[in-house]
């Protein structure tokens, strides 16, 4: 298991709760943004290109604790923006963590070695780290060198110091799926508590728009990452969500389910899209038409969506809300085994797609980035 026992009886037991009291849209995590700003400028990011007096708004300590309190969600992701650039976040997380919430700090760790000591290990602390790959992928994927190597002496120093730490990945089109799991090796090795994955979504105002996943894609490319994977590979997510990355399973997106909350408000209906804003959670979730939303709808902005935002949601529904998803989620956590029971049947399927829409090809060997300074990728296939 890659969470501690005291968080995964929390999540369970305010699961059961919501649905003994047949409550449907209840929220698992609280997306909360306190501010868009960053110190990096990734080409696949969808924040960031808010004009100047947006990137300078930011969530007061008290909006932060309000918005928690409202949802009622056991889990907060920090993400951003960059948080640690945020002059009040240390007051954030530590009245969060007082609130007995269990806090993920998304950082890309560039501040995180100098600004370790504004906060105290905690079970209830999580500082999660971006690191799209080793080295060469990930300084691409964010377009600085050198980012790679300063996040990866923050994270040595947060485990010594007895910090929770996990890693968040986003893959892109013309990921090499031996690279990624060298790199899920070397995480492994580093000793990080979990790995988080998820594709990117195809925002239409990111800089880079070539290198967004295609559903066929994802399912080829995560069934490629993920088949065999290595008993001392830990994720920090639940494994149907994975297989559902692999295409064995098909979920609706639950976006209610990771609600985000920032300067403009609470957002509808998910992380990814921009349809309006409520002032109350309550609000939010009423006045959305849910309907309109998932790849089941044929609503374009919706799909190719399959991110761990929208899905994994989704998964842990399925846990909780059938004896073959909760058999399943068990056997997994117990013994591994992803994908095994479907992975012939469904690759031959996955193949045919993938033949039939023109993309039978191998993953292309250009990285996910769209940066000038981009070094094209080699895939281990292209190296023999
Ligand atoms: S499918 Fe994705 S983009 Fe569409 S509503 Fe769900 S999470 Fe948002």
């Amino acid at each position: 298991m890659s969470v501690p026992v005291s968080q995964a009886f929390t999540i369970c037991s305010y699961i059961i709760r919501q649905r003994l009291k047949g409550n449907k849209y209840y929220p698992l995590v609280l997306m909360l943004e306190p501010l868009f700003r960053c110190n990096l400028e990734c080409a696949g990011c969808g924040k960031i290109q808010y004009p100047e007096h947006v990137l300078q708004r930011r969530l007061t300590p008290e909006q932060c604790f309000r918005a928690a309190d409202e949802c009622g969600a056991p889990v907060i992701s920090l993400p951003g923006g960059e948080p640690l650039i945020h002059p009040e976040m240390k007051e954030i997380v530590e009245g969060l963590v007082a609130r007995k919430k269990y806090v993920y700090l998304c950082t890309n760790a560039l501040l995180l070695k100098r600004k370790l000591d504004l906060f105290t290990p905690s079970k209830y602390l999580t500082i999660s780290v971006h690191l799209d790959g080793l080295e060469e992928e990930h300084d691409h994927s964010v377009c600085r060198e050198g980012t790679f190597k300063t996040a990866v002496e923050a994270i040595q120093e947060a485990l010594k110091r007895g910090f929770r730490v996990t890693t968040n990945m986003t893959l892109f089109e013309g990921a090499n799926p031996d690279r990624v799991r060298e790199f899920f090796d070397f995480l492994t090795h580093l000793g990080v508590e979990g790995i988080m994955l998820s594709p990117g979504y195809s925002y239409t105002h990111a800089p880079d728009q070539k290198h967004f996943l295609h559903r066929n894609r994802t399912h080829d490319l995560f069934n490629r990452i993920l088949s065999s994977p290595k008993k001392a590979w830990h994720f920090n997510q639940s494994p149907l969500f994975l297989e559902f990355l692999m295409g064995h399973r098909d979920y609706n997106c639950t976006p209610w389910g990771m609600p985000t909350y920032n300067v403009f408000g609470w957002q509808k209906p998910c992380y990814l899209l921009q349809d309006g804003y409520a002032r109350t959670f309550q609000e939010m979730i009423k006045e959305t038409d849910w309907a309109h939303y998932g790849h089941h709808t044929n609503n374009p902005l919706c799909r190719d969506c399959m991110v761990h935002s929208g899905f994994e949601s989704s998964a842990v529904n399925d846990t909780f809300g059938s004896w073959e998803g909760f058999l399943r989620t068990v056997k997994l956590t117990l013994f591994g085994g992803l994908g095994e029971g479907y992975r012939n049947g469904r690759q031959a399927q996955l193949a045919a797609q993938l033949a039939a829409s023109g993309h039978g090809q191998k993953p292309s060997s250009t990285c996910g980035c769209g940066c000038s300074s981009s070094k094209p990728q080699e895939s281990a296939d292209d190296k023999k």
